[in-house]
């Protein structure tokens, strides 16, 4: 199987220092006690990266898991809960609030913008008994980014309890966890810290352990349930066995991470490419409030989607993200995220949108490549 050079909203490209420490021996994660220590250290360090000194926690599954663990942890019957949805996954959130018997509430915000303060602040003026909301900081199918900052302050101020999903943002992005009262705040290792798919992490607040110990009937499920995970190191105890390679290769991530100014990178390769993107006649999706870690870009009249994605890969082995739900056909995604946010990536992703763009009668108002190397100069 010959590997496509990644430059999908994640899975991003993985390091080969991340791919060696995959490959280390294993020790058994459940008896020894080195084990949770470094286990520990990884979560503090996780910490740092959304500068939180509460609780963090990686658990065994994709990104996923982690959205649905916060949803089964926190639900009860009938409980009704906020979901702030100008996105796919900000709507999806709804669906896992259904299935542990809550009640969603959607606070609708217009898909090509980020979510308005003021109309937010409204809604809630009318309504704001809920027991907690669901917030996307970048809804990664439509590359929305999201004022988290503003969000979670307004909901604090009603006294509502946050859970946010910053799979696609967290070291891209900044994100402040304590400071913006986040109660659990959701990421995955296949996104900007470019490990391989496979494990979710998330910070808990004490707010957020009180909700979970407060509840009137037992957490549903033993895989979702995030309180069993409160006092592992104390017991020594994990509930299930930890993938001790998949932790192995996150560690190192997590050290490249801090090895260089990565949200820097991402804003300078990110600002660049959009400038090159619009400049050569292209539009994105979003209005405003662009993720520095996605672009979304509009298929231009004429151009056939599905044959861009697949010359592209074919004939250059590159493999860009397309679309699912109502976007599906209308735009492709970009991911300068993690691996893909590095200058080498973006040029070589823009060199070959330009010659397949073309090759279909596409004819750019400035060269994209061009232009991405002279804003980076
Ligand atoms: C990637 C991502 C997830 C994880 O879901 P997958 O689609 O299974 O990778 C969750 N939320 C957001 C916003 C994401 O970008």
């Amino acid at each position: 199987m010959k590997t496509p050079f990644l430059m999908t909203a994640g899975p991003t490209r993985v390091r080969e220092n991340v791919r060696l420490a995959r490959a280390k021996e294993c020790s058994n994660p459940d008896l020894d006690l080195n084990f949770y220590d470094f286990y520990r250290n990884l979560c503090i360090k996780i910490g740092k990266i959304i500068e939180t000194k509460q609780d963090v926690r990686i658990l065994s599954g994709e990104g996923i898991l982690g959205l649905e663990a916060a949803c089964a942890s926190f639900t009860e019957q009938g409980d009704r809960v906020l979901v702030v949805d100008n996105g796919i996954f900000g709507e999806g959130f709804g669906d896992f609030v259904k299935m542990y018997g809550g009640k969603p509430v959607y606070f609708k915000g217009d898909r090509e913008h980020g979510i308005n303060i003021s109309d937010l602040e409204n809604f809630l003026i009318k309504d704001n008994e809920f027991k907690y909301a669901t917030i996307v900081h970048c809804d990664t199918p439509s590359g929305v980014l999201n004022p988290l900052r503003e969000i979670c302050k307004i909901l604090k101020k009603y006294g509502i309890a946050t859970v946010v999903d910053a799979v696609s943002s967290i070291g891209g992005e900044e994100v402040k966890v304590d400071e913006w009262e986040i109660d659990v705040c959701l990421g995955a290792s296949q996104k900007v810290l470019s490990a391989p798919p496979g494990l979710t992490f998330l910070s808990i607040s004490d707010t957020a352990w009180k909700i979970m110990e407060n509840r009137e009937s037992p957490i549903a499920g033993f895989y979702c349930n995030l309180l069993i995970w409160k006092d592992y190191y104390e017991k020594k105890w994990f509930p299930y066995t930890m993938p001790i390679s998949d932790i192995e290769g996150l560690n190192t991530a997590v050290d490249n991470y801090f090895s260089e100014n990565t949200i820097k990178r991402h804003q300078i390769i990110a600002s660049s490419f959009r400038k090159s993107i619009v400049e050569a006649g292209l539009e994105l999706y979003t209005k405003d409030s662009y993720s520095n870690t996605v672009s979304v870009i509009k298929i231009p009249d004429g151009i056939d989607e599905k044959k861009l994605r697949k010359n592209l890969l074919e004939k250059h082995n590159l493999m860009i993200s397309g679309a699912f739900g109502y976007l599906e056909g209308k735009v492709i995604r970009i991911g300068h995220m993690g691996e893909g946010a590095r200058e080498y990536s973006g040029f070589y992703v823009l060199k070959s949108l330009e010659k397949e763009l073309m090759d279909q009668g596409f004819k750019p108002k400035k060269s994209l490549t061009e232009n991405f190397i002279n804003i980076l100069k």
